[in-house]
């Protein structure tokens, strides 16, 4: 089944239920009506030259026609390439160059920034083309650009001029589900992000297994405030949404805490996603005891280590008793673990849950040799989720994955004797102290028992005498006057010695990528910086 078919029957089991809310631009739509638009867009791309195969950009917030444009390229037989909308110009000409994108459909702006001057920058021949017959020097596969919203932009098509009203050529196009739907870039969180290229297949089955796990049906209404350009939104969430047929519901443009609050109470929203630093920012809105959020039953917590503490308040205080955490990257589609929903509480907050259905995964050493049950090793995973590589880059896919088709992920897992899988942390972030290791992620989880520290993070700095050196940076409460003393007297005899933090800092927020996660390698370079 591709994801057209999905969405067809999704669209056949209930015409006039509710499929999209889009609350920022007050959008409401049946599936009738998004099939509707989504079949003309569809249409619209092949009437304008676009062939099966061809990669298709779109830079832009969460927005409804980001919807529109998933599900459009997907039944055209295009390749959607998600292009993060904080990327700027050097980072739009390598998303859109390294994959060669035929068409790019954007947002004019966002957050103050002109995204119709970035693109102009790399493409001037954009002011004298005429809309949909680009001819750039920098961007010489790019022929097509659409933009979103009322306004006019020189050599631009407005986004409703993609749609048509013939949608007959839809019913002649056959789709391999094993041919590339998506390319999607990972978050940059270790660096330069990588574009991993995703089939149907994928996706689909992805999608269908992670909304299985939380039992997501037709009556569930969803809040997505994680980004569509990554895999969290689009496959976790709208997928997951159209093979279970639940509602899909975006908050705003990019993740706010208020209007989380406000959807989930207005909408009456049963399921939540996020990463966990969304989920402490809305544990911490001020006026987060004015909310009634008494509808939500489920949801996912994913995409980073996520602290036994806030997964408590999520479930006594945001009321999703049936909460999750799942396990995953971009390469592998992206869910690997996943808790279920009747899981034991103590096993939902401290583990990842168990592998998903049809996959299989082992932990390794250094040498490559299977680690005994217990002990802590690199993960592995292999199955139908697993990517089909980075889009023109064989050396990097082949370093990634093996010959015998194993995924190596780059994270420290243990799995115990049922199966529960805890995550340790990145190999890349594991602090090596004077030959003992340490892993920034205890550390994190035991600061955060300190009832003043409100979010920590930790990563390693060379140090001349140990090799390297634990550095914290914490978010103090409000208010709170807490020391470094403090800090080292509250680890004293409560962790061993060695783990205790040599650098203390006490920040307002960490260097994020926009899917939420904490750039470590930004705050060494940073913390590096202050300490010369
Ligand atoms: P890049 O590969 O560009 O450095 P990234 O790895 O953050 O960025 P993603 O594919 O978005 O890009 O994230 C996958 C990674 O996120 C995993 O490899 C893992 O390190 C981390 N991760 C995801 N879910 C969890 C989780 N539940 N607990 C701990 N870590 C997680
Ligand atoms: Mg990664």
């Amino acid at each position: 089944m591709t994801i057209g078919d999905c969405f067809d029957r999704a669209v056949l089991r209930d015409p006039e239920g509710e499929a999209l809310v889009v609350r920022h631009q007050a959008v409401r739509w049946t599936w009738r009506v998004l099939k509707a638009r989504v079949d003309a867009v569809a249409a619209g791309l092949l009437e304008r030259g676009l062939k099966p195969g061809d990669r298709v950009g779109i830079w832009a917030p969460n927005c409804a026609e980001w919807a529109v444009v998933q599900f459009a390229t997907a039944k055209a037989g295009l390749i959607l390439v998600n292009i993060n909308p904080a990327y700027r110009v050097a980072e739009l000409d390598y998303a859109l160059n390294k994959v060669g994108c035929a068409a790019l459909i954007f947002a004019p702006s966002h957050k103050g920034s002109d995204y119709v001057a970035m693109l102009g920058e790399l493409a001037p021949e954009l002011a004298t083309a005429a809309p949909g017959m680009l001819s750039a020097a920098r961007l010489p596969a790019l022929r097509l650009v659409a933009v979103l919203g009322d306004e006019e932009h020189a050599g631009c098509l407005p986004f409703a001029a993609l749609a048509s009203d013939d949608t007959s050529a839809l019913a002649d196009i056959a789709i391999d589900p094993d041919r590339p739907v998506n390319i999607q870039f990972t978050s940059g969180t270790t660096g330069f992000p990588k574009g991993a290229t995703l089939s149907h297949r994928n996706i689909l089955n992805n999608g269908a297994f992670v909304g299985a796990r939380i039992g997501l049906a037709a009556a569930d209404r969803l809040c997505i405030p994680v980004p569509l350009y990554h895999c969290f939104g689009m496959v976790m969430g709208n997928l997951a949404c159209v093979v279970h047929g639940a509602t899909m519901i975006y908050p705003a443009e990019a993740f706010d805490p208020q209007a989380v609050l406000e959807t989930v109470e207005a909408e009456r929203c049963t399921a939540l996603y996020g990463v966990p630093t969304m989920f402490i920012a809305a544990l911490n809105h001020p006026d987060f005891d004015r909310f009634d959020l008494s509808s939500l039953r489920t949801g996912i917590m994913a995409g980073s280590p996520c602290p036994m503490a806030v997964m408590r308040e999520v479930i006594d205080r945001m009321h999703m008793d049936q909460v999750t955490i799942a396990y995953g990257m971009t390469e592998t589609s992206p869910v690997s673990f996943q808790s279920d929903v009747d899981d034991p509480l103590d096993l939902r907050v401290s583990t990842v849950g168990r592998v998903q259905p049809h996959l299989e995964v082992k932990l390794i050493d250094l040498a490559g040799e299977v680690v005994p049950r217990g002990q802590t090793g690199e993960l592995c995973t292999r199955g139908y989720s697993v990517m089909l590589g980075y889009w023109d880059d064989m050396e990097r896919t082949a370093e990634a994955i093996d010959a015998e088709g194993w995924m190596h992920t780059g994270d420290l897992a243990t799995i115990d004797q049922a199966g529960y899988c805890r995550i340790v942390g990145r190999i890349k972030d594991m602090v090596i102290r004077g030959g003992e290791n340490i892993y920034p992620r205890e550390i994190e989880e035991f600061l955060l028992t300190h009832p003043d520290i409100v979010d920590v993070q930790g990563v390693g700095i060379p140090d001349e005498k140990y090799g390297e050196e634990m550095c914290v940076w914490i978010v103090a409460r409000a208010g709170a006057t807490l020391s470094e003393a403090e800090v080292r007297t509250y680890c004293r005899g409560r962790i061993a010695h060695f783990k205790i933090p040599r650098h203390i800092l006490f920040v307002d927020d960490f260097p994020m990528t926009v899917t939420g996660k904490v750039q470590k390698f930004a705050m060494r370079e940073h913390t590096l910086g202050l300490l010369k």
